[in-house]
């Protein structure tokens, strides 16, 4: 089956999804913008499965339960903080978006909704995160697999905006 994809604006605590993912940090102790909402949505345990987890590197993203949220699970990813360009940052949010799938796939996931990774308080600039993003979740859906739906979650209309003409251009 062909896995949609498709952008949207929305919070995205609110989505009953199998999986949202975090945009977290390397402790996975919770923080500010999206992660901050998520753990408020989620309770308290999702904080405590947090902690047993050991923290995660950047690039790289870890699974848990989703508790009092209407998704499932939750996939925490670590993405870069922006530095210019010239460290790194367009493979590690890429690894960051493909260890994500990888985690849902294994898990035999069929929906999964995105956030923004690394542009808030991470300062990467959204137009070039929007099309790494689209890039990596297009290579990854192009082998079949169990994902119907792969959903990038908008915060602002601007955002929303750039993730549509991008999904509108034909593979890039
Ligand atoms: P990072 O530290 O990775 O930059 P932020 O949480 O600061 O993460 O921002 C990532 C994106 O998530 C930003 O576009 C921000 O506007 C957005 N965001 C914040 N809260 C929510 C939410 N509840 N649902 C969806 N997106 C959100």
């Amino acid at each position: 089956m062909e896995t949609r994809l498709r952008a949207i604006r929305a919070d995205i605590t609110t989505l009953a999804v199998d999986a949202i993912v975090n945009a977290a940090n390397t402790t996975l102790l919770g923080g500010g913008g999206v992660d901050g909402a998520i753990h408020r949505a989620a309770g308290p345990e999702l904080l405590e499965e947090c902690r047993t987890l050991g923290g995660c590197a950047t690039g790289d993203a870890k699974i848990t339960r989703g508790y009092r949220l209407p998704a499932k699970h939750v996939i925490h990813a670590v993405g870069p903080v922006w530095r210019g360009g010239g460290h790194d940052e367009a493979a590690l949010l890429a690894s960051c978006y493909r260890r994500s799938l990888e985690l849902a796939i294994a898990h035999n996931l069929q929906s999964i909704a995105f956030p923004s990774i690394s542009t808030g308080a991470y300062g990467y600039p959204i137009e070039q995160a929007a099309l790494v993003a689209t890039k990596t979740v297009r290579e990854v859906v192009a082998r079949p697999g169990p994902l119907g739906e792969v959903i990038f979650c908008c915060f602002s209309a601007s955002d929303l905006g750039v993730y549509e003409r991008l999904l509108r251009a034909s593979a890039i």
